[in-house]
């Protein structure tokens, strides 16, 4: 089987990841993962489950057929044999205040990197973005970007996504929220967040979401790729 092309996006929460690279695949037509999303169904399934223990987690996971699977040019988390929608729990606020310390435990990461390598090998390659793909999950990434902005950027932009005009006092709130979560994944013994010593920092802290894209979207061009 070829080697499938992967460009990986990591970067700290909110810092436009998932925006930026389904708009990049879009434009280079390929399948965009998001990967914090499988850290996400695992939190919600745990909570949802009253599970502690990654064991226990995985195994719910696999009894209940978690899986990803394609979907408008994506490749999405799904439950069970009818493939339930489950995006809204995931997106939950207990889901993302619980998701960093499940997403620390070895063997949520292994069980979470085993289906992303499987999924993505068998879509021949995609746009990922996440905290460690191009450091561990796809050490081979044909390119790896570090994609990150100021932690008061990140929570104006978060703020404003989510309605409205915020109160500095908000984004200050915000941006503490963000930076605490950001600490316990570049803490974390496994796969902690950092940049890779071959990612490409792009900081848009000044940058538009259409010029951050297209820098993208450039620094994949001049690799030649999508491949074939
Ligand atoms: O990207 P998102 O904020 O949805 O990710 C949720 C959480 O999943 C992150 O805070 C992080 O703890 C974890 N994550 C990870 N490795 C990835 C993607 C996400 O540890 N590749």
């Amino acid at each position: 089987m070829p080697t499938p092309t992967v460009i990986a996006i990591d970067g700290p929460s909110a810092s436009g990841k998932s925006s930026t690279a389904a708009a990049v695949a879009a434009q280079l037509d390929m399948i965009h993962v998001d990967t914090g999303a499988l850290y996400r169904a695992l939190t919600w399934l745990a909570l949802e489950r009253g599970l502690e223990d990654a064991a226990a987690i995985v195994d719910a996971a696999d009894a209940g057929s978690l899986h990803l699977t394609p979907r408008d040019r994506r490749l999405i988390v799904v439950a069970g044999e009818n493939e339930d929608d489950i995006e809204e729990g995931i997106r939950s606020e207990r889901v993302t205040a619980g998701v960093s310390a499940v997403a620390a435990m070895p063997e949520i990461r292994s069980w979470v990197n085993r289906r992303l390598r499987v999924a993505v090998r068998a879509s021949g390659g995609a746009v990922l973005d996440g905290r460690d793909i191009g450091t561990v999950v796809f050490p081979d990434a044909a390119l790896k970007v570090f994609l990150t902005a100021s932690a008061e950027a990140r929570a104006r932009r978060r703020l404003v996504q989510r309605g409205g005009a915020p109160e500095p006092e908000e984004v200050r709130l915000e941006a503490e929220l963000l930076a605490a979560r950001d600490r316990v994944d570049a803490a974390r013994k496994e796969a902690p967040l950092r940049q890779g010593h071959d990612a490409i920092l792009v900081d848009t802290t000044d940058m538009s979401f259409e010029a951050q894209v297209a820098r993208i979207v450039e620094l994949a061009r001049d690799r030649g790729l999508p491949l074939g």
